[in-house]
């Protein structure tokens, strides 16, 4: 027995779940750009891209979002936090590589201290992701030893079918089941076998292992290796933005002295003033020692502490960089005794 949603009951569903105060988010683009936004109409999702240009973290972690306002008096200061508008989001049509980086995200921003934003939006958020049948040249999700059709961090799991449809409707979490019980006959239940897609096959780019046992070599955090590979950055950062899993932010006080605003908004390790300190010195002075911050972050640093690798192979960083850089050049060397 599988449960199918049609593509034709899509506008149904939207306007079930607005109904009972719930937004819909999902992939949508425009000339320019693609992303995850709120979605009024079936029409307006994009279901053909492989994946939208911007990370699902954005509807988690804005690029730029208020903490609190201040105002500062003769004798005293006024502070008032900001407060998150408690709203239900159902986001649909995630891709399962960007529904896989929350849950990496989730050991971070529930670190030292906790991101009351992050988590009051995760725990307000139903994650229905559809499997992916399609990739392309920069995808290496299996890489990482996930896969395109993996259920980590996804509520519901959508597989297309043959016909396109529709899909079949698998629920991963109780908050998935509830999302489907709710909306009822908005699904359809079959007693036959249905047949869906196969999930895109991604080719396996490099040995994990060998990296992370590479990056753990004594001698790679002062080898040439990283001045070399990273020649070409031009530290613009795009990389760090569109990475699902990059979560570097900067807290300033934007206002005059009297009174402003707190906010938080996304940084990267990629620039050079990022730890540059007030003296000018800068403990990563150049690109390769930027770069390098980077890949031990992310396949060492962030494993040692969370017991994860923090990416998931969507490629982004490959696809956007202007010199034809991201991380999957890195690690192909790395894990075949490059880094030297
Ligand atoms: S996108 Fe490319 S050039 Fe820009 S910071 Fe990243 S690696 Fe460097
Ligand atoms: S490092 Fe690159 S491939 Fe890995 S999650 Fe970030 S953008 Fe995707």
């Amino acid at each position: 027995m599988a449960q199918i949603l049609e593509k034709n009951k899509l506008d149904e569903m939207i306007a079930r779940l607005n109904g009972d105060g719930c937004e819909v988010f999902g992939p949508r683009k425009n000339d320019t750009s693609s992303w995850y936004g709120k979605i009024s109409r079936a029409e307006e999702f994009c279901f053909d891209q492989i994946l939208p240009d911007r990370p699902l973290k954005e509807l988690f972690f804005p690029r730029t979002e208020p903490m609190m306002k201040y105002e500062i008096k003769k004798q005293q200061v006024d502070a008032e936090n900001y407060v998150l508008p408690k709203k239900q989001r159902v986001i649909f049509g995630a891709r399962p590589c960007d529904a896989v980086s929350l849950t990496i995200d989730d050991a971070l921003f529930a670190w030292d201290a906790c991101d009351e934003f992050w988590f009051e939006r995760r725990e307000n958020s139903v994650i229905v992701s559809i499997a992916c049948n399609k990739k392309d040249d920069f995808c290496m999700c299996t890489s990482l030893k996930s896969s395109p059709d993996v259920s980590t961090g996804s509520d519901v799991l959508l597989h297309e079918l043959v016909d396109s449809a529709g899909w079949r409707v698998s629920a991963i979490t109780p908050a998935g089941q509830d999302f489907i019980d709710k909306l009822g006959d908005v699904f359809s239940t079959t007693s036959t076998d249905v047949s869906v897609k196969p999930p895109a096959e991604v080719p396996v780019k490099f040995d994990l292992d060998a990296v992370i046992r590479k990056l753990n070599s004594p001698e790679i955090f002062e080898s040439d290796f990283w001045k070399t590979i990273s020649v070409r950055c031009v530290g613009c950062g795009v990389c760090t933005f569109v990475c699902p899993t990059c979560h570097c932010f900067d807290i300033q006080d934007e206002g005059d002295v009297y009174h402003g605003v707190r906010r938080k908004n996304w940084d990267s390790c990629s620039f050079a003033m990022f730890t540059r300190h007030a003296s000018g010195h800068n403990p990563r002075p150049d690109q390769a020692s930027r770069w390098r911050q980077r890949i031990m972050h992310k396949f060492n640093y962030y494993l040692e502490r969370f017991g994860q690798i923090s990416c998931t192979g969507c490629g982004r960083c490959s696809r956007v960089c202007p010199v034809d850089m991201g991380v999957t050049q890195t690690l192909v060397t790395l894990s075949t005794n490059g880094g030297k």
